[in-house]
């Protein structure tokens, strides 16, 4: 055996697997097609975060005067917004390169297949330098990801000019003018808060009745409204029935509320959602079994093949890139023959907007649609301190505890920072908390984070603040 590990793909799965499996004494190497911290560092959530920033903080200078402050005029140079993105981007992943050299981590540059061989498939890589490499190994961990679905009945595929993907929103050459964005997930809503950020006319459009549909319900209609308030205009329970390209732009058919029109604009990014890279990987040969585009997979994240694991979003959702490394550490420590925690620690989830989303765990309708009684709580940035200091007034706090128990299992937030809050809830979670912990936690003043004691507090009569 050449290696006891080789991992296929060095994004936030692949590459802390490979990081974890140095540390338990695993030789191991890791086989990238691309660049070194896959589409999270390089596509994904960090140069998304960059542009964020950059039409934050633009989108406050608009506000300065709330502050008391004022400047001359403001501008963006939007080639220098993207580029920041990029070597965002490009630290980030220089950074991986580091951290597999730190750990003695063999990095292959190339595209990897898989051919049937005992005790773990070989991987033949077709090199990027020419020619090709077959390394075998004790164990294979395929960390492949997903790439951008798209929906090839409604006309247009992206075509990076008219049409985007993530990929092409985040590296274009001008800031268009007026923008459609289909699917309301986490992607398209952080694009659409961003191109509205510098004065974009935007239109998100989507299928289900309510936007963020993973999302809270109460929290769902407060980001509409907030989101209305900056200038974005929605269509939902909407059908795109076709795109099509116009002289300036896209126009894009849809129907909603039984009523038809045409929305035209310079570009259309298309969000709905992602599919697996499970295609030529030879995973048919083998008897993978896939399902809707993902790899199936038990609960140390084997495939059923032996010697072969699969792990973050080629092997299904939550397709974000924490649950990719949580997913990955797991399976190398089941390998190393350690006895990890399962695979079911509560999986938070963020959106980057302004305002920013937060949630772990249940909704209060998940929670009612098992048969739990619930106890809700709430509380409102408008009444918290720190928030009214700080001119971030928008958005609450909600928290979701079984009725029976008192364990919390749910929370929801929007509002400012509330990403940078959610772990408080979700170690309450992983540490089975109930009420009992969360109203005997101090939590510091004056801290935005006061609204999640609050909300706990809510839920069982005590709120003191309202
Ligand atoms: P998603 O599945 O979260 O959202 C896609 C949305 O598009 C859904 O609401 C769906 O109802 C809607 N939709 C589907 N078909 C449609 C159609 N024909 N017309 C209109 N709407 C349609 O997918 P996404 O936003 O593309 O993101 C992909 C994955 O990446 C998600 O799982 C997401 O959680 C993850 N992600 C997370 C972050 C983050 O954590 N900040 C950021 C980006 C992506």
């Amino acid at each position: 055996m050449d290696f006891d590990l080789v991992i296929i793909g060095a994004g936030p799965g692949g590459y802390v697997t490979a990081i974890r499996a140095s540390q338990l004494g695993l030789k191991t190497a890791i086989v990238e097609r691309e660049a070194l911290g896959g589409i999270c560092l390089n596509w994904g959530c960090i140069p998304t975060k960059a542009l964020l920033k950059s039409g934050e903080v633009y989108e406050q200078l608009g506000h300065l005067a709330d502050y008391g402050l004022s400047v001359e005029g403001r501008s963006f140079d939007f080639a220098k917004v993207v580029d920041r993105s990029r070597k965002v981007a490009k630290q980030l992943s220089s950074g991986v390169a580091f951290l597999m050299k730190k750990h003695k981590i063999e990095v292959v540059e190339g595209t990897a297949t898989l051919e049937k061989a005992s005790p773990a498939p070989k991987v033949v890589v077709a090199l990027k330098a020419g020619g090709s490499r077959t390394i075998t190994a004790g164990n294979v961990i395929l960390a492949t990801g997903a790439r951008a679905r798209t929906i090839p009945a409604i006309g247009l595929e992206p075509d990076g000019e008219r049409v985007w993907t993530y990929r092409e929103a985040l590296v274009p050459k001008a800031c268009p003018k007026s923008l459609v964005v289909i699917g309301s997930g986490a992607i398209g809503i952080e694009f659409a808060s961003f191109y509205r950020a510098l004065g974009a006319d935007v239109t998100v459009i989507e299928a289900l009745d309510r936007i963020l549909p993973v999302e809270d319900e109460e929290v769902s209609a407060a980001a509409r409204k907030a989101f209305e308030r900056r200038g974005l205009k929605f269509r939902v329970a909407a059908k795109v029935s076709k795109l099509s390209k116009t002289k300036t732009g896209v126009a894009v058919a849809l129907e909603a509320d039984g009523k038809a029109e045409t929305l035209e604009a310079e570009v259309a990014i298309v969000a709905v959602g992602i599919a697996g890279n499970v295609e030529n990987l030879g995973l048919e040969a083998l008897g993978v079994k896939v399902d809707r585009g993902h790899v199936v997979i038990d609960e140390h994240c084997a495939t059923g093949v032996a010697g072969l694991y699969a792990i973050g979003d080629v092997a299904g959702p939550p397709w974000l890139a924490h649950k990719a490394s949580h997913e990955g550490v797991h399976c190398v420590e089941h390998i190393a023959g350690l006895k990890p925690n399962g695979l079911n620690a509560p999986i938070p989830g963020c959106t980057y907007a302004q305002p920013q989303i937060a949630s772990v765990g249940l909704t209060e309708a998940a929670a009612k649609a098992k048969g739990l009684t619930v106890k809700v709580g709430r509380f409102p940035f408008r009444v918290n301190g720190k928030a009214i200091a700080a001119g971030e007034t928008e958005g609450f706090v909600k928290t979701v505890f079984d009725g029976a128990t008192g364990a919390l299992i749910g929370a929801h937030m929007i509002g400012g920072e509330v990403t940078e809050m959610i772990q408080g809830f979700a170690l309450a979670m992983t540490m089975e908390a109930t009420e009992a912990e969360l109203i005997a936690t101090v939590f510091p003043h004056p801290t935005m984070s006061e609204a999640m004691h609050e909300a706990s507090l809510d839920a069982f009569g005590q709120v003191l603040h309202i």
